[in-house]
């Protein structure tokens, strides 16, 4: 049994160059103040309800117009049952997982089982705590190191990801550590986003001015030049998708 928030039946933009369904699984173990998917985390029962692993399968199987299926949230390896998911999903479909990192375990079990993984960097390792909403997040960055060990000994599709959040990530200091860390991941491809105040989890945060055009081009090329032999790309709200050259 799974807590889900929903099924999005044909994505273009969550599985790179693919059709889609997206699982939403609900429940999360962070709490970035800058997250907009609020009530997945906070496994609201007005959007989150169970659901069987075969059931999830059976619709999945019926959507004949997909090529993928990406498992997202919240942190789907938060949920025991998201191995059997997998299991049952292998094979079938592309199968595309996201995850925040912390769950090293659970991701050596599934990885190769999947097809792509995509990965979020959230800070400078010293800066975890601030980015994740926690004080205590020693644990926690281990586990993280430890799934960019699992991840660069893979030969799974591997992206990695940034919310450039101001005051949290968004200085030059701040790219040049988590250059370090995508590169101890292994990655094909690093995706910085720019973050957007809309129903974030910390309501401070929907006062707070998304980074600028020009700090996520600047960002961006920083990361290229650290990581020049991968695919550098950021997004903006008033530019859309951009690759770094
Ligand atoms: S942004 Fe943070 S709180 Fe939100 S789903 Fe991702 S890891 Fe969880």
């Amino acid at each position: 049994m799974l807590d889900l928030a929903g099924i999005v039946d044909n994505s273009t933009i969550d599985y790179p160059g693919k059709i889609s369904a997206v699982i939403y699984l609900c429940g999360c173990d962070f709490r970035c103040p800058f997250c907009h998917n609020r009530e997945v985390v906070l496994n609201d029962p007005m959007v989150c309800k169970k659901a069987e692993v075969d059931e999830i399968v059976e619709e999945i199987n019926n959507n004949f117009l997909i090529e993928g299926v990406v498992i997202t949230g919240g942190e789907p390896l938060m949920q025991a049952d998201t191995v059997e998911l997998i299991i049952k999903l292998k094979g079938v479909k592309k199968l595309k997982l996201d995850t925040n990192a912390s769950f090293p375990n659970v991701l050596e079990k599934v990885i190769g089982m999947l097809d792509f993984v995509a990965i979020d960097v959230k800070a400078p390792y010293d800066k975890y705590g601030l980015a994740i909403g926690t004080s205590n997040f020693s644990e926690i960055v281990k586990n993280v190191q430890r799934s960019m060990v699992i991840l660069k000994s893979s030969d799974v599709s591997k992206e990695a990801r940034t919310t450039i959040v101001p005051g949290i990530n968004d200085s030059e200091e701040d790219m040049v550590q988590m250059c370090d860390i995508v590169k101890s991941g292994g990655f094909e491809m690093y995706s910085l986003q720019q973050f957007r105040p809309a129903n974030t989890l910390d309501p401070s945060y929907g006062d707070m001015k998304s980074p600028s055009v020009e700090i996520m081009r600047k960002l961006g090329q920083t990361a290229k030049k650290l990581l020049p032999t991968i695919k550098v790309r950021i997004s903006t709200i008033e530019h859309g998708f951009e690759d770094v050259l």
